[in-house]
């Protein structure tokens, strides 16, 4: 096929069965979220609200485009408004990953600094008040439209699941971490709608407080919440997983070595969740879980240090 947008080329991502061995010889199936042209998971959303914002009239031929994001949604929007023609500033806390800002940048979005101590709220707060000094623009507010979680019910879920039907293997369980929590949200309600036995799991980093741990700085990127998403309250987990950074890391390197399977920390910390629910479900379980992103845009992290080859 011949595609003629870059925008086509969202979606429609592989599934890999892991070659891992895991408790139970539960198998493990990801979602590879790399695939899609800005890298991550986040095309499907921000195609998706820029989508719906211009379906509900919210967008003029001038609009500018304002979110806050750790990152990959800037990616997503940014690539997204191309197709509209729109600007687009992101207000990102300074921690986050200099490769994720160059990307935002590259795609022609304006970058915000918000100070790293004020957390994701920080951001938030100060794209609201940009928003109320520009005229016209649109606030896509990631974190509490409901369009975020449908962006998955509607693309990534039904994916999953007609490849799932494809192959005749039945699902038991559906992991993945939490963000804002759309992708856990619309992946949960897709899955119990069909099916109310299927297990679902959600993952955060040591550090959100979905567990009711106290909120404190952790180095695994892009999940992790400082208040309980919204969209938890059609969908609440059965599960959730806390995983140490350490852990998510360990992970992540693992699969690069042993695979050649190079994923950010996020998709480590999915991985570490299965395993771990894998211990407590039927033999020979499937579980299928999303990697949202790759390695690559946090090399500048050291998540990679090998020692130097000896002269
Ligand atoms: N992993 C990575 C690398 C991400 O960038 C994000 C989005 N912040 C997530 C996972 C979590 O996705 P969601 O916002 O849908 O919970």
């Amino acid at each position: 096929m011949i595609y003629h947008n870059i925008n086509q080329l969202i979606g429609q991502t592989p599934l890999l069965q892991l070659d891992i061995e895991a408790p139970n010889e539960v198998k493990i199936f990801a979602k590879l979220e790399m695939f899609n042209p800005g890298g991550s998971i986040k095309d499907r959303l921000g195609e998706h609200l820029l989508a719906a914002a211009a379906r509900a009239g919210k967008l003029t031929k001038d609009t500018t485009i304002i979110e806050p994001t750790a990152g990959n949604t800037g990616i997503g929007l940014a690539l997204a408004a191309k197709r509209h023609n729109l600007p687009v500033i992101l207000v990102v806390p300074e921690q986050f990953s200099q490769e994720k800002q160059t990307l935002m940048r590259a795609l022609g979005a304006k970058i915000v600094h918000t100070p790293s101590a004020l957390g994701i709220k920080g951001a938030i707060k100060r794209a609201k008040e940009l928003a109320n000094e520009i005229t016209p623009s649109y606030l896509p507010l990631q974190f509490n439209n409901p369009e975020n979680p449908r962006a998955y019910y509607e693309t990534l879920a039904p994916e999953i699941a007609a490849e799932f039907a494809e192959s005749d293997q039945k699902i038991a369980a559906v992991v993945a971490g939490a963000g804002s929590g759309g992708t856990f949200a619309g992946l949960a309600h897709y899955f119990k709608e069909r099916d109310p036995k299927v297990v679902t799991a959600v993952v955060e980093p040591a550090g959100s407080i979905l567990n009711g741990g106290r909120p404190h700085k952790h180095r695994t990127e892009g999940i992790g919440v400082e208040f309980v998403p919204p969209f938890f309250a059609q969908t609440r987990p059965d599960r959730i997983y806390t995983i140490e950074d350490d852990r998510a890391f360990a992970l992540v390197k693992q699969l690069a070595f042993e695979q050649g399977l190079f994923v950010g920390s996020s998709s480590g910390a999915a991985l570490a969740a299965c395993l771990e629910l894998a211990k407590s479900l039927p033999k020979k379980s499937n579980i299928v879980t999303v990697f949202p992103d790759s390695s690559e845009r946090y090399l500048s992290k050291a998540i990679y240090t090998f020692e130097e080859e000896e002269k």
